[in-house]
């Protein structure tokens, strides 16, 4: 391999190991590897300069300097509530706890889906703020929780220590107007809130958590030196009053079937709501029950988490299309009539291979039933057989690929197919990146990823598309969407 070669490949490996850090905060390398490979690139490109890609990641936020955040400890270790997935398992808690605690009040809130994040103020100032991590120690992300909205510097009530937790989320309309930038400026389409805000934390340049408009709303005071608190309720009013968003519309509720009611409130809610909302909480109210219940060896005994099972649709597949990705795999895609889903309008789901295809044995003209996978990706669960039309047949992948014909073969893992052409124009978009950002649009911020999130989301076909964005760049320079005409000669 040349120089050349290894740096295209170094180029890729970064970018991609960077989104799966700064933007689905999913990494999966070390931060040891990582240095290594951005070391390498480094030296390769002061060896080479003439190779250097010009928005190289060496001088980007993600290579450029170290990407490890601060370790920080927490005074109260963090512990994952028990989960419940049925009115079964959420009955029985409240009755066992009814029993310990004859007149027990229980608050039910909504489980907001975002980042958990421990605030500590000292004399009324905040001095740190801490994700999660393991549960015991977290990293420090204190810049950036001032860029966050509803995270006061300051409190009016100056306790000589305050601490305090809460979730930091991105709202529908920040995750909208994040996503708009991506396709016009940026790149690659986040694909969930609760991963996008986590991965805006773990920036280091507080401007982009800023840019992001990041919310946070406090659902637990842990502890308040010199302040004496009956219930639950009270701490979230006080903290109220020093200016934290607490968590909206709690409910009360004495018996299991009031808990359970309030539960299937927030739930038709659900996907109404600005925020992301992935359960409900049932937490005792009274502080000193709470005390007295304790703690299992894993979970505290007063709380319970229950999670809202994924929204299911059923509709018609209408067509089953073949997609050539840019790496020349042939995926088969759903055509779905398209149906409400989860706040989205969803038309399409990816049908993978022709095994999973076979296995459940999903046909044109069938009624099938959609989720969202974790709430995020489309997909087909299952194929509603009582409803299948007369004259369906089994689908079978095509032996050429759908967009220059050449002949398809298998990958290496047997189970799917990619296209043998070398021209094939589907694994060309970085050739139609060139033309969109030089000669067709001469738009500054239209790299090769946000020509292929334009092409994924259907913007864009090919160059004809490109001249009908062409005529609306005015409206999209003047909107901001996308920068400024570069000057021929710069
Ligand atoms: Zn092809």
């Amino acid at each position: 391999m040349n120089a050349k070669e290894r740096m295209d490949e170094l180029y890729e490996l970064i970018d991609h190991h960077n989104r799966l850090y700064y933007e689905e905060d999913d990494p999966e390398l070390s931060d040891y590897e990582y240095d290594r490979l951005s070391v390498e690139l480094r030296q390769l490109e002061e060896a080479h300069p003439l190779l250097v890609r010009v928005d190289t990641p060496t001088r980007s936020v993600g290579g450029g300097v170290k990407r490890t955040l601060r370790k920080a400890a927490h005074d109260v270790p963090i512990v994952s509530l028990q989960d419940a997935f049925s009115k079964e398992e959420v009955d029985a808690f409240v009755e066992r706890i009814r029993k310990e605690q004859p007149g027990v009040v229980f608050v039910v809130e909504k489980k907001i889906d975002g980042l958990t994040l421990v605030l500590r103020y000292r004399k009324g100032v905040l001095e740190e703020a801490i994700t999660r991590g393991d549960g015991i120690i977290g990293e420090s992300v204190y810049e950036n929780a001032l860029a966050v909205r509803g995270i006061p510097r300051r409190i009016p009530e100056p306790l000589d220590y305050l601490e305090l937790r809460g979730e930091v989320y991105m709202s529908s309309e920040s995750f909208a107007s994040a996503n708009e930038q991506q396709v016009l400026t940026g790149g690659k389409l986040y694909q969930n809130r609760r991963n996008s805000a986590a991965g805006a934390m773990r920036q280091l340049d507080p401007d982009i958590v800023a840019r992001r408009q990041l919310d946070f709303f406090a659902f637990n005071l842990e502890i308040a030196q010199g302040k004496t608190f009956a219930s639950h309720k009270e701490t979230l009013e006080w903290l109220k009053n020093q200016g934290f968003v607490v968590s909206p519309d709690l409910r009360e509720a004495r018996t299991s079937e009031e808990v359970w009611s309030a539960i299937q409130d927030i739930a038709k809610s659900r996907h109404s709501l600005n925020y992301p909302l992935d359960g409900a909480v049932v937490k005792v109210d009274d502080l000193s029950m709470r005390q007295q219940l304790g703690m299992t060896s894993k979970v505290p005994r007063w709380a319970i988490a229950y999670k809202y099972p994924p929204e299911q649709k059923e509709t018609i597949l209408e067509d089953i299309a073949v997609q050539v990705g840019r790496t020349g795999r042939m995926t088969p895609l759903a055509r779905l009539k398209p149906v409400r889903l989860a706040e989205t309008t969803v038309a399409r789901a990816t049908l993978h291979n022709q095994a999973y295809m076979d296995e459940k044995d999903i046909r044109i003209g069938d009624t099938v039933l959609v989720q969202k996978a974790g709430d995020i990706i489309p997909e087909v669960v299952s194929v509603v057989r009582e409803k299948r039309p007369e004259g369906t047949s089994r689908f079978i992948m095509p032996d050429r690929c759908p967009v220059c014909g050449s002949l398809a073969a298998k990958e290496e893992d047997g189970a799917h197919l990619y296209c043998t052409g070398d021209r094939c124009p589907a694994k060309d978009s970085r050739s139609l990146a060139y033309f969109v950002s030089k000669d067709a649009m001469n738009l500054e911020g239209f790299g090769p990823m946000a020509v292929e999130a334009l092409i994924s989301e259907g913007y864009i076909r090919d160059a004809a598309d490109i001249y009908r964005l062409k005529e609306q760049k005015d409206i999209l320079i003047e909107e901001g969407v996308v920068g400024k005409q570069k000057s021929v000669d710069s």
